[in-house]
């Protein structure tokens, strides 16, 4: 299940939600407003895995992003 993260246009409270049903509403945990800002989850910024080998190369210092390979006698 996605976790969101909103803000409250009211209070400014920031909170983080899980949403089980998309059209279930969303009201602020303070103020109970249903004025809210949905912000992008930091969670789901960070899940999957890199598809370069950018940041994963063992066996090379230059940077391996759009050269297709990290080793240069692999290419
Ligand atoms: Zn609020």
């Amino acid at each position: 299940m996605p976790i969101y993260e909103y803000r409250c246009n009211d209070c400014q409270h920031k909170f983080e939600t899980l949403v089980r049903n998309s059209s279930e509403p969303v009201s602020c945990k303070q103020c109970n407003s249903l004025s809210l800002q949905k912000l992008i989850s930091a969670h789901a910024v960070t899940s999957g895995a890199p598809d370069t080998a950018c940041g994963t190369a063992p066996c090379s210092p230059l940077p391996a992003c759009g050269t297709g390979g990290c080793c240069p006698g692999m290419n």
